[in-house]
């Protein structure tokens, strides 16, 4: 994430702000721009979502639309019943996520397929809560994607319950935006890879799709990943079937460009212990950079500091994890697959 400044007093404010600590300006962001505009700007072309009060949403929308939600909230076209309070904090917590992954979106010019006349095959959410049926059955939602639609349990913002699948799944990185990440991926799947020139690389890399999808997660949540998983997957959930294999991969693509546009933001750039090793130039803008080599080695210089960092005050490993060769291959075709559809 870049950094932000209050449009009136040029404080350091953040992402998700809506007022500075400082002038207490009211402000908001747009898309478009990518920056903080003043509320009260004397500008017509701006107004803040309707979201704003209810939820917190600081993003603007803009032009003569009748839309009144901004770029990010008017993708969620099912929402859990917000009269209930634990609903809405947690629909608050998965819009906040759900921000951040449409920034990462529009920082890779990724398409959206929008359509005006229907929600099918267009990229849209449905947060939505279990529900009790009027036999007093529990009716789960499950969190998953189907042509474009992604719905996801909004228990997923209740930190103990994620904390609980999380260690019972062995996912360090089990959060709100990961789920984002990882479920626009099947999407982007069905768009950029499925019937399309792709497919056969893809295949070389994270083997045959075609092998029955219930059956291998049916597999995976019978004996778990193989011995050694780590040395060719970033998770272990991403060994029960290619397409997880391949949303698991872009989700951690994502979760590394996201963190290098932060160092470079803030200027952090940690240098080889050896004096004879070539000194690292921060990558001022990780979304446009053409050789994942060059990304990735910054990535583990930093993540190699973070993790010390982490350390140094007793917490986890920022980042634990290990990219191997085979990684490297799984990662280029995700970096190669955004690169063809955006960087040209
Ligand atoms: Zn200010
Ligand atoms: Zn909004
Ligand atoms: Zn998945």
């Amino acid at each position: 994430m870049r950094r932000f400044q209050c449009p009136k007093c040029e404080n350091e404010v953040h992402f998700d702000n809506r007022q500075c600590v400082v002038c207490t300006t009211q402000f908001g962001y747009l898309p478009s721009a990518d920056k903080m505009l003043a509320l009260s700007g004397g500008n017509d072309e701006t107004y803040p979502c309707e979201n704003r009060n209810v939820i917190g949403c600081n993003w603007l929308c803009e032009g003569v639309t009748n839309l009144n939600q901004c770029l990010s909230c008017r993708h969620t076209t099912k929402l859990p019943d917000l009269s209930v309070s634990e609903n809405l904090r947690q629909f608050t917590l998965l819009e906040r996520a759900k921000r951040q992954l449409f920034y990462s979106i529009m920082k890779f010019r990724l398409p959206l397929y929008r359509s005006t006349e229907s929600a099918e095959g267009y990229l849209h959410f449905e947060l939505l809560g279990d529900e009790i049926d009027s036999e007093g059955e529990i009716e789960r939602v499950m969190t998953g994607h189907k042509q474009g639609r992604i719905t996801i349990n909004i228990a997923e913002a209740d930190d103990a319950t994620r904390e609980k699948i999380r260690k019972a799944h062995g996912e360090p990185y089990r959060t709100l935006i990961g789920h984002f990440r990882h479920e626009i991926a099947h999407f982007y799947w069905d768009k950029l890879v499925a019937g399309k020139q792709s497919i056969d690389e893809f295949r070389a890399i994270f083997g045959d799709e075609r092998a029955d999808y219930s059956d291998a997660l049916k597999v995976y949540y019978k004996k778990s990943a193989p011995h050694g998983w780590s040395k060719s997957f970033v998770s272990a959930y991403a060994t029960a079937h290619p397409w997880e294999d391949f949303a698991e991969t872009w989700a951690h693509y994502f979760h590394m460009i996201s963190g290098l546009e932060t160092a470079y933001a803030y200027g952090i750039s940690p240098q080889p212990v050896k004096d004879s090793a070539p000194y690292m130039v921060l990558i001022s803008d990780p979304f446009d950079v053409i050789d994942l080599r060059i990304l990735v080695d910054h990535w583990v210089t930093l993540t190699v500091a973070m993790n010390e960092m982490n350390r140094s005050i007793g917490n986890f490993d920022y980042y634990p994890f290990v990219l191997s060769d085979s990684i490297f291959r799984k990662l280029k075709f995700v970096h190669d697959l955004i690169g063809a559809h955006t960087k040209n």
